[in-house]
This record gives structure tokens, sequence and C-alpha cells, in this order.
């Protein structure tokens, strides 16, 4: 059966012009789904029972439910969400001082293969449809009576790799009949899929690019990223340079710094060489080990005069503050499951 909300409003209108309805008809679905967050066509009260019986015959509402669900100290609190057919995934809500972020799973598994992130691995599933990603916010916002104010790409899943949904889920969350959350305050973290960062440069949509960086060199960032060896670091940057320059947006770069392998100084030096000139912002992420993983937190220590160092060299970088992570809700601490 198709999901109801995988449709975009015109299509949506469509769907119901073929049905006999009035386009109108696809608006009241629209406040009902997104407004009101309903869980069943029958609660479509302005919708003739007709028209309600005729929707439950052709399509599902996908409501997922919630199996489990743990509150941080910090307050965050993951979700694990059956996607209903038979497989699990996460999503985190973090609660900062500017308003509530939501952390979205894009896929079930992912096949990117970083060597430091939980999430990954030769369980890829498949991609989840753009209803499916809209759903974790509805079911959040509905789950906590709080209204969610960013949107960050950064769960389960390379969201480039499954660029049409992707990209359909954000016109949504958008849309003012939709979510209603402004483009600006929705983020797409990439590990560096090339050709889909110049095709997403042309969508005119004003999200922020996150790109996952990571390293200065090609041979370190292919030992922490495979997908270096297809997208070398000189083609990633010179995607981000054409992103800038076409979208006006400024880029944010995010840098996981994992003991003795990324965080000396003279790494610092080479990512100011690397990044001189571009309109960016470094998000340094204190890297959090993972099951069986090779690499370690670096230093606070280490940390403050990496940051420093850029600071002091033109590159505006931040520390990324660590929620969550005595639930296991840190970056690169998601995975899919098994029911
Ligand atoms: N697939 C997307 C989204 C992934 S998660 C991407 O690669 O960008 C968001 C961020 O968390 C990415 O920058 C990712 O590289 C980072 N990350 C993954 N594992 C991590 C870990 N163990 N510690 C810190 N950051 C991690």
């Amino acid at each position: 059966m198709k999901n109801i909300k995988d449709y975009n409003l015109e299509d949506l209108k469509n769907e119901l012009k073929g049905m006999g309805e009035k386009p109108f008809r696809a608006e009241q679905i629209f406040k009902w789904l997104y407004d009101e967050k309903v869980e069943s066509f029958d609660e479509m009260t302005n919708l003739s029972l007709e028209l309600r019986e005729k929707l439950k015959e052709n399509y599902t509402m996908c409501n997922f439910q919630i199996l489990k669900k743990q509150e941080s100290k910090d307050g965050t609190i993951k979700y694990l969400f059956d996607v209903l057919d038979g497989n699990a995934i996460e999503t985190v809500l973090m609660r900062y001082h500017h308003g509530n972020s939501i952390c979205v799973s894009s896929q079930i598994g992912c096949k990117m293969g970083c060597k430091f992130c939980a999430s990954t691995g030769i369980n890829f599933i498949r991609n989840l449809s753009s209803g499916e990603i809209v759903e974790q916010i509805i079911k959040v916002e509905q789950d906590t009576g709080e209204r969610i104010s960013n949107v960050v790409f950064m769960g389960i899943g390379e969201p480039l790799d499954n660029y049409d949904n992707v990209v359909n889920a954000i016109r949504r969350i958008n849309h003012p009949k939709g979510l209603n959350i402004g483009a600006r305050h929705i983020s797409i973290s990439t590990s560096g899929l090339v050709p889909k960062i110049y095709q997403l440069a042309e969508e005119n949509i004003q999200c922020t690019l996150s790109i996952s960086l990571h390293a200065t060199s090609n041979e370190k960032r292919s030992s922490m990223m495979p997908v270096n060896q297809t997208y070398p670091i000189e083609e990633l940057l010179q995607a981000c340079r054409d992103y800038i320059a076409k979208t006006n947006r400024r880029i944010s770069f995010e840098y996981a710094l994992a003991k003795d392998n990324n965080d000396n100084l003279e790494d610092a030096k080479q990512l100011v060489k690397l990044l001189k000139g571009m309109i960016c912002h470094v998000n340094l992420i204190p890297i959090n080990k993972i099951e069986n993983g090779q690499f370690d937190k670096s230093s606070n220590e280490n940390i403050m005069k990496f940051r420093d160092y850029l600071n002091e060299h033109g590159i505006v970088a931040t520390i990324r503050r660590e929620l969550g992570s005595d639930i296991e809700a840190a970056c690169g601490q998601l995975r899919r499951k098994n029911l």
C-alpha cells in the first residue's frame, strides 16, 4: 500500500483528482497529518465517510511505533522506532537553549563504511521513504508535545545516497502547510558524495550543508572513510566551493578528533591551508568510541588547542557539545536494529 505521508501537496492533489475528489481535500488531509498529527483516517472528520473509507483502502498512515525511549541526564531523548517492516531505526531529540533539534535517520543501515561510526557495516537494508523521514519528526513532536525548531540529517545513513527521498522530505518539512520548519534550520550532513553535492547546489533549498571531513590528507581520510577513495579531498573541496558560490551559504565542516590520529597541530595547520578563503565553519567533534572501534577520544587539552589554532588563523571553529553519550545517542553511536 502507498504511504499517504510520501506525497507532497501537489501530488496528493493529483491523487485526489484521480479519485474524483476536489483538490482542496489534499490541504485538509495535510492539516490533519502535519498540524493535528492524527494517527488514523477516521479522525479526519471534515472528510466524508466515503472518502475516509477510500483512503483507508489505498493508503497507510505510516504510524511508527515507539519500541523504546531512553532519556539522558542532559535531557536528550533517543527513540527506537518500529518502521513496520521488521526493522527499527533510531532518532534523537536534543534540547538546546535555542530550541529543540532532532537528528533523523535517512536509511536503514549505511553503505559508507566509515571506520569510526557504529551505523555502518555490511548491514544496509534499504532507503527510508520521504514519509518515513518526516514521520520521525511527527512522532517526536507528538510524544513530547514540544515544537521542533531544527532538523539535522545526522542519524543513521548517508542522506545524499538517498537523494530524492531526502530532498522531498526537506521540502515537506519546510512547506508552510507541511511541518513549516525554516530551511535555514535544516542541515544535511554528508560523508562527501561529490556529484550529489553539485546536484544539491541546484535545488534552491536554503538548508545548511555539513561535510564530514575528519582528515587533511587523502591517505588518512581514505583510511578512516572509504568514500575518499572515490571522491578525494581536492574533488570534495572543489564541489564545496561550487556549492558556496551557487547558494551563498556557509558550509560547515565536521572534524571528529581521535587521539594520536588526526588531532595534532600539524593537522590543524593543514586544515587551515585546505579551507583558506572558503566561507565556512568547523565543527570539532570529540570522537565517540564505538564497540570494537580503533579510535579513542582526544584529550580535552588537545581539542581546545586544535580549536584555538583554527580560530587564531582565521577559521571559525567550535567544539560540538556532546549530548546523550550516556544513552549511546551521540554522534556515530546510532545503529539499526532487527526486531
Ligand atoms: N552519513 C552522514 C551523517 C552521519 S552522522 C555523514 O557521514 O556526514 C553525523 C556526523 O557524526 C558525521 O560527521 C560523522 O562523521 C560523525 N561521526 C560518526 N561517527 C562518529 C563518532 N564515533 N564520533 C564522533 N563523530 C562521529
